[in-house]
């Protein structure tokens, strides 16, 4: 039997209403329109896409955005001047800056400039340090949207053995502290692998809900799953084909067409994780606005 698809596209438009809602009736009740600044250093081609796609939905929305492009040459100190501009501006609640950043510029003090409260990447180690002691903060978008496709999928991950691959800052790590938490909608038992583990099966064989955050193409296949494991995977990678317009395709961490036989449930790549980072970084932004509004 073949596992039931979780449609990322389908769940992603529905909290985007929901967003849009509520960013109508904050604008109808205080006067308030969601803010979003966005910082983009050099001319990386997959950075402007972001960012183009960023500002798209928010212009879709309602919110107020803004971007600003400095060159590649940019120094750090110009970046800090443009990010403290932002978290002083009133109209904007979320700065976002794109990254990479050029090799000249040191990320992590960018990251830590940007005003915790306007850090709707959910990066800056305040945010981060909340996340792991359980204070309710902003939490970083890919993950805040995996949890969102569990629950809005009836997959709830309370109770269940979740397995993450991967340990990165923006994937990894954090689906873990939110996962964990003792909360609806998390609780559930979490480990974490990565490439110190010796087999990867051992580990994969034994989750309910398998997170791939690898970016190794269709490394995880159906003879590594549990029968009726839940499956999410957030790879996205280029493959070479031929016979494709462009000459690649897009595909996950994991093995589709095997999986899709073992799982109950998975998510496609495209169309999966991929269409809630986004939306997650609206609903964030949201929640920076209205936390913004003295009482
Ligand atoms: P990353 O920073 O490169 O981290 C990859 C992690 O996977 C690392 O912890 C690495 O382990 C682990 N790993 C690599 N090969 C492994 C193997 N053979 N066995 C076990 N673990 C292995 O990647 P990321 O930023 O988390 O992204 C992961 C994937 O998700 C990428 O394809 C990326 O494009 C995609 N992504 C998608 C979205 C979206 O919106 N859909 C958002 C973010 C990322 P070590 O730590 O031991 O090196």
């Amino acid at each position: 039997m073949s596992a039931e698809i979780i449609d990322g596209k389908k769940i992603a438009e529905e909290i985007r209403r929901e967003v849009k809602e509520e960013t109508e009736r904050l604008k109808a009740t205080y006067g308030i329109a969601p803010g979003l600044a966005f910082v983009l250093v050099g001319d990386n081609p997959a950075s402007q896409v972001y960012v183009r796609m960023k500002g798209k939905a928010c212009e879709e929305i309602g919110f107020y955005s803004v971007t600003e492009r400095m060159p590649a040459e940019t120094l750090e100190a110009e970046l800090l001047r443009k990010v403290d501009e932002f978290n002083r501006d009133p109209r904007v609640h979320g700065v976002l800056v794109q990254l990479p950043l050029p090799k000249q510029i040191n990320e992590a003090r960018v990251i830590e400039s940007v005003d915790p409260r306007k850090d709707v990447d959910g990066f800056h180690p305040t945010n981060v340090g909340k996340l792991v002691i359980g204070v309710d903060t902003m939490r970083p978008c890919t993950p805040a949207g995996i949890q969102e496709l569990l629950i809005r999928s009836g997959n709830d991950p309370s109770g269940k053995h979740v397995v993450v691959v991967g340990r990165s800052n923006i994937v990894g790590k954090p689906i873990v502290n939110i996962l964990l938490q003792k909360q609806s909608g998390a609780n559930a038992v979490v480990t974490i692998a990565h490439t110190g583990a010796r087999d990867l099966t051992v580990y994969t064989k034994m989750a309910d809900i398998l997170i791939a955050a690898i970016g190794k193409p269709e490394i995880i296949t159906g003879a590594m799953l549990k029968e009726g494991a839940v499956v999410i995977d957030v790879g996205t990678n280029r493959v070479d084909d031929p016979s494709a317009k462009n000459g690649y395709r897009i595909v996950g961490d994991v093995h589709y067409a095997s999986a899709s036989v073992v799982a109950k449930a998975i998510t496609p790549v495209p169309g999966g994780v991929g269409p809630m980072t986004i939306t997650m970084l609206l609903k964030n932004t949201l929640q920076a606005a209205k936390a913004s509004i003295q009482p």
